[in-house]
């Protein structure tokens, strides 16, 4: 069974997203807690979680993905955005707790001229001060392009922060691969997926491979951009695509949809995988 969904607006609460969720032929979906650019996440609905999480069981979801929102930085050279990035980390971790036994989502971060070492540790410094808060829930470091000065663009990288951070459990600590990005960052998914996921289980193990971000791309191999493209429309392509769910490797892990889509566009994407998973 395809564990498969899209990214869902929050903006109705959880029971909603489920709703949508299967009416899209999904069985999972990512969402944001609060606003994507920051702010103040809306208080969650004790109700509105019991009948979600009813709903989930009833139709076998499998886990869901929260997203940080893009302007959290644990690495940015002010100190005020890297305690802003800490203290909403902490926060949404809190909030997951309603719904324990998920996944968070996170973007290592951009170190704006500071160099990727100094980065690290600070990534690091973050992680420590807020993984005890994610007492169910597993923190997922997000696979970047590399564009401008993004930190997580490399397995090694990637490694690096986990193997520093003091609540790393494979099952504490893991990582989203994002399909564009690995492709944009120069990993070959398309042409070379067995040695990728090789390179993926020697550097960082692929036990710690959580979740999956199922995009195509607009922009060309190893562009270090980061523009998502419709299944099919861009350079990964349809066939490579449905390769990389089929591989064996990647059997059981959600993935999520973050392609420029409608509702209705994500339906139609997830028919067309559904009906070329060989699983
Ligand atoms: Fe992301
Ligand atoms: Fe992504
Ligand atoms: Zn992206």
């Amino acid at each position: 069974m395809l564990i498969l969904g899209a990214h869902l607006s929050s903006s109705n609460g959880f029971l909603q997203m489920g709703k949508t969720a299967l009416q899209i032929g999904a069985n999972t979906f990512q969402f944001f807690l609060r606003n994507p650019r920051g702010g103040a996440a809306k208080d969650i609905d004790a109700k509105d979680v019991e009948a979600f999480l009813k709903l989930a069981k009833e139709h076998e979801f499998g886990q869901i993905l929260a997203h940080a929102p893009y302007t959290l930085n644990p690495c940015s050279k002010d100190l005020k955005t890297r305690e802003f990035a800490r203290e909403v980390f902490a926060d949404d971790l809190k909030r997951m707790e309603y719904v324990p036994g998920n996944l968070y989502n996170f973007h290592p971060g951009s170190h704006v001229g500071q160099g990727v070492e100094v980065a690290i540790s600070q990534i690091v410094e973050v992680l420590d001060e807020v993984m005890p808060e994610a007492k169910h829930t597993t923190v997922l470091l997000e696979t970047m392009s590399g564009k401008g000065s993004e930190v997580g663009s490399t397995f090694e990288e990637l490694a690096e922060i986990i193997s520093r951070t003091k609540n790393n459990a494979p099952e504490q600590l893991g990582v989203c691969l994002d399909t564009c990005h690995v492709y944009s960052a120069g990993y070959d998914i398309v042409g070379r997926l067995d040695e990728v996921l090789d390179k993926f289980d020697k550097v960082i193990g692929l036990n710690r491979l959580h979740a999956i971000h199922l995009n195509d791309s607009m922009t060309e191999f190893n562009s270090h951009k980061d523009r998502h493209e419709r299944i099919g429309f861009g350079t990964l392509g349809q066939e490579g695509i449905i390769r990389f769910i089929n591989h064996p490797k990647l059997k059981g892990i959600p993935i999520n949809l973050e392609t420029p889509n409608e509702l209705e566009g994500y339906a139609d994407e997830i028919t067309l995988l559904r009906g070329n998973f060989k699983g």
